[in-house]
């Protein structure tokens, strides 16, 4: 709002901002344009009255994967491309004109790319009025009967608005009437057909609230803003009529089409920071079609302009200010009130920008490409200006809008940052050729829409009673009716009616006098004077009495018309009010929706979120689920291992203890044995000294004795349960040591061929067993010649068997004599009977291995030779034997045979549990001569008896059991060491 008050000392107005805290949203509406062709691709979709949706085209989806995605934007209101320029109008400037009519300023601009239909939304096409020239009617149609005379009021150079003196106004309007030709009465001028139809009487719109009780006056400014340059379109350029004009093309221009580049103008701030053109043509206009045709003609010099100038218009902005000038009435409410400080000077400007688009797209070439980046320029900051204060406004900075970088934005600097109310009208054209530009344009709409600007005050009320202009007009009214009833009024401007009243006097008799004698005629006209004197006061005394009941009436209807006044003033007071709270309630609807739209946003977002950690549990659950299964799994192994391991160990405990009772005992019996050998020495010995006789014979028996106790002495402390002592039961002083043996299994560790138990030793020298029996017993080479003369299964069985036979021979003999054998229980594994047949054997033999030139090969009937180890082959087979050689340290090949059982395992394979490694130790081919050398070194030289020897005792590796397997401790199976030959 520009307040005038020239005429009193300036006075600096402190910033607006602090005197107003209510501040409104910028408010920006979308209007879509029809498709210039109907097969032409869309781009843009209105989904709500509010909201609009942008789809990539099909092209640009093709050439930037995913970058361009689908996106909405909200606005105040979205105008589909069925809207009319009326419905328009109503939404987005009749608040402004309203606004304008109460003192308010207002500030409306389209945005968006050339061919958008800015211009169209502005100005209008021919039968469609735009906003411009609905506004200019709206304003008359309001303003129309409470018009100032013309050259009431007269701007001054600086903004400001100066009131008249009546003579004065008088003089001006004589001066113009002089110049000009056009008629005295706008209403009755013939409007310009070229214009004439985009001003539609039929749809006017009126403001409420006018304040009949000020004058109103209207001027009109038309700018141009080109390459930051200003120009007024209305200015009236003076003819030079020496200088000849020529055009931009060179040829002189011919009478009335004279081209003049324009001079631009420059920006000035006026005392209220209001930033105004300095020299701008105002035009006074009192009709909207005056007020249009002032316009068409800037529109016209500005199309001019820019043919002669080469310019293109899309290029510039343009700005039509709508100025309203209104002071109140004198308290008679006959003229405005001469106080200047009374003036209030509102304006509302209508904005046309340049067109948004990029550089690139209008192909500008040099200078042109230098104006269309300024044009860019100036969008720009109006781009930064709307950022920056946003950035000002959300986050309570303090930073400098840059107004100044451009005439536009300098220009409208106080609507931002005083008080007013900003609108702007987004043009777009939904073809798909201005995505690109469209998607800038919508951002740029979007983040201006979070822009808030000062709300305008009230103004002042000026003091004077309401009501002034009616009363006036009533009393003249009145005035000229009761004159009319009597005749005529008294100035003597009617002729007719003041000849009437004087018909209505008695006729005035002959006034002459005949002579000094005439006594007739002068008291006749005393009487006719007399008369008229009394039809005078008679009237007079009438006119009295109805001058009096004519002011009763005017007073009482004065107060009739004052109480209906309060009357109003109290309605009107409670409809501000009324409307402050809509205002209030629609502020907090606009704020909820932003909110909820806000919030949907977060939800949106939050579900997805959601989603994501919901994928996330779920395939956390299904781990956790099959690693618990897992753990189950190996829990109810462990549990199975555990309770196998437990079995076992029992089982080894239980086996232990035995065998600990059975060394014990046997201990026990060989301590006795070597108390009962000590007193059968200490009776000898006695005998002897007390027998002397028999001393000849008696010497034979202790070297007898002699030779046994050493042996007796290196022998195993455990007696050998043997099953060979089986068959000794005809020595009862050794039947325990018989009992207790049947129980334990053989230990090799006790059974090796050198270590006879004492026990045995004792009954065999008792007995008087033969030497060589006994010798036998402790002379390999003698035993093995006695197992050749065997039946043929044993001797066969002695050869597969390797390392692993028990080599107690008598035991062997025995067994075979005899027939019942109740020893312990051997391992199935370990029968021959086993590997002889009855079972499949994989023989595993690896290409690699040379050829055992031996008898001592595994003899293995029925088994399935295989180079590498198959599944197939493992499946049809119950046993695997594994043929492994490698070269020993003195040069022999080593052979192995690693045994296992095969299993089938839960999972449908097979797995082989290795029970037993025999090793068979062979003459290297490769060192053959060092091999043979090493066995032929024996004395005997034997050589069948030095591989027996050499398999026999190079078997000496243990084997290893396996957890869960039912071998025993007291079945660990040792190779002999080898023995040399004496
Ligand atoms: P701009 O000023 O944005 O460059 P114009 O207003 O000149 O665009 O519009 C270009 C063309 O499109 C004009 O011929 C105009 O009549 C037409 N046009 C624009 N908007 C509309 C509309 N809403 N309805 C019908 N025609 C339109
Ligand atoms: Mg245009």
């Amino acid at each position: 709002m520009i307040r005038q008050a020239k005429g009193k000392t300036p006075r600096r107005l402190p910033p607006k901002k602090a005197s107003n805290s209510q501040k409104d949203p910028v408010g920006v509406y979308c209007r879509v344009r029809p498709l210039g062709a109907e097969d032409e691709e869309c781009c843009i979709e209105v989904i709500s009255n509010t909201t609009i949706q942008l789809h990539a085209p099909d092209g640009l989806k093709a050439n930037r994967n995913g970058e361009f995605k689908e996106t909405q934007y909200s606005f105040k209101k979205v105008f589909g491309i069925k809207t009319t320029q009326g419905e328009l109008f109503e939404d987005v400037a009749k608040p402004l004109v309203e606004d304008i009519i109460h003192c308010k300023n207002g500030l409306l601009f389209t945005y968006g790319v050339t061919g958008s239909g800015k211009t169209h939304t502005m100005t209008g096409s021919p039968g469609q009025g735009g906003l411009l020239p609905r506004s200019l009617d709206m304003i008359f149609n309001s303003i129309g009967p409470y018009q100032a005379k013309r050259y009431v009021f007269k701007p001054d150079d600086k903004n400001g608005m100066e009131v008249q003196n009546q003579v004065d106004a008088l003089l001006d309007r004589q001066k113009r009437d002089s110049q000009t030709t056009v008629p005295k009465t706008p209403t009755t001028r013939r409007i310009d057909p070229e214009f004439a139809d985009m001003i539609s009487p039929e749809e006017a719109c009126k403001a409420d609230g006018v304040d009949e009780d000020s004058s109103y006056s209207v001027f009109v400014s038309y700018i141009e803003i080109y390459n930051n340059y200003i120009y007024d379109l209305l200015e009236e350029t003076p003819i030079d009529p020496i200088k000849p004009k020529w055009n931009v093309a060179g040829t002189p221009l011919r009478n009335n089409t004279e081209f003049i580049p324009p001079q631009s103008k420059i920006l000035r701030e006026d005392q209220n920071h209001n930033m105004y053109v300095a020299g701008c043509t105002e035009v006074e206009v009192k009709s909207t079609e005056e007020a249009f045709e002032v316009f068409w003609r800037g529109q016209k010099k500005r199309r001019i302009a820019n043919t002669q100038l080469n310019r293109e218009s899309s290029r510039s902005h343009s700005v039509f200010i709508i100025k309203l000038a209104q002071a109140p009435l004198d308290a008679d409410g006959d003229n405005v009130l001469q106080d200047k400080n009374q003036v209030n000077v509102s304006q509302l400007c209508l904005v046309d920008l340049a067109g948004s688009e990029r550089t690139s797209r209008t192909r500008a070439e040099g200078s042109r490409l230098r104006e269309a980046g300024n044009i860019n320029q100036s969008l720009m900051t109006l781009r930064t200006c709307i950022e920056v204060l946003r950035e000002n406004q959300m986050c309570g900075t303090n930073k400098m809008v840059p107004y100044r970088d451009s005439k536009v934005t300098h220009l409208f600097k106080n609507y931002f940052d005083g008080e007013g109310k900003v609108r702007m009208v987004v043009c777009v054209n939904p073809k798909a050729d201005d995505y690109e530009e469209t998607l800038l344009v919508m951002r740029f709409a979007e983040m201006t829409q979070e822009v808030e600007v000062a709300r305008p005050v009230d103004r002042p009320i000026c003091g004077f009673a309401a009501g002034r202009r009616q009363r006036n007009q009533a009393f003249k009214e009145e005035l000229t009716r009761r004159l009319e009833e009597r005749g005529g009024p008294l100035d003597g401007e009617s002729p007719t009616v003041l000849n009437q009243l004087l018909q209505s006097f008695p006729p005035l008799p002959p006034c002459e006098i005949s002579g000094p004698n005439d006594d007739v005629t002068l008291p006749r006209l005393i009487e006719a004077l007399e008369k008229r004197h009394k039809i005078r006061q008679m009237m007079i005394e009438e006119y009295n009495k109805t001058a009096n009941m004519l002011k009763s009436v005017l007073q009482e209807q004065d107060s009739n018309l004052l109480s209906k006044e309060n009357f109003i003033q109290e309605q009107r007071g409670k409809l501000g009010e009324k409307d402050k709270m809509l205002q209030n309630q629609k502020n907090e609807i606009d704020r909820l929706e932003k909110k909820s739209k806000m919030l949907e946003y977060k939800i949106d977002i939050l579900q997805k979120t959601t989603n994501i950690y919901e994928e996330d549990k779920r395939s956390l659950q299904h781990e956790l689920e099959s690693r618990e299964q897992r753990l189950q799994r190996e829990m109810s192994e462990k549990r199975r291992m555990e309770a196998r391991m437990q079995g076992i160990v029992t089982d080894s405990k239980l086996k232990w203890e035995k065998e600990c009772e059975r060394r014990v005992n046997a201990k026990q019996l060989e301590m006795q044995n070597k108390l009962w050998v000590k007193d059968e020495k200490l009776k000898q010995l006695k005998a002897i000294v007390t027998e002397g006789k028999t001393e000849n014979r008696q010497p034979q028996r202790p070297s007898r004795e002699k030779d046994k106790v050493p042996a007796k002495r290196s022998a195993s402390p455990s007696p050998v349960p043997s099953p060979y002592h089986a068959s000794q039961s005809s020595l009862s002083s050794l039947e325990p040591i018989y009992n207790f043996s049947q129980t334990v299994r053989p230990d090799p560790h006790f059974l090796r061929p050198g270590s006879v138990s004492v026990a045995s030793c004792i009954s065999e020298w008792e007995q008087g067993v033969p030497q060589s029996r006994r010798q036998g017993s402790q002379s390999p080479p003698d035993r093995r010649k006695r197992a050749q003369g065997l039946p043929d299964s044993l001797s066969r069985r002695r050869g597969r068997c390797w390392a692993r036979e028990v080599p107690v021979q008598p035991a062997e003999v025995d067994l075979e004599e005899t027939g019942h054998w109740t020893g312990p229980p051997v391992r199935p594994l370990h029968r021959r009977s086993h590997s002889a047949g009855g079972e499949r054997w994989v023989d595993h033999k690896p290409n690699t291995n040379v050829d055992l030139d031996t008898v001592l090969q595994p003899n293995l009937p029925n088994a399935i030779k295989v180079n590498a180890p198959s599944e197939k082959a493992l499946s049809k087979c119950d046993k695997y034997v594994l043929t492994h050689q490698e070269v020993a340290s003195d040069g022999e090949i080593q052979t192995k045979l690693i045994k296992g059982e095969v299993f089938k395992t839960r999972g449908g394979g097979q797995a082989v549990q290795f029970t037993d490694i025999e090793t068979l130790k062979q003459e290297n081919p490769v060192a053959a001569s060092r091999k043979r050398r090493s066995s032929e070194t024996g004395p005997d030289g034997e050589p069948k008896e030095g591989d027996w020897t050499d398999v026999e005792t190079r078997c000496s590796v243990a084997v290893e059991m396996r957890a869960g397997s039912n071998l025993g401790p007291g079945y660990q199976h040792h190779g002999y060491p080898k023995r040399r030959k004496p």
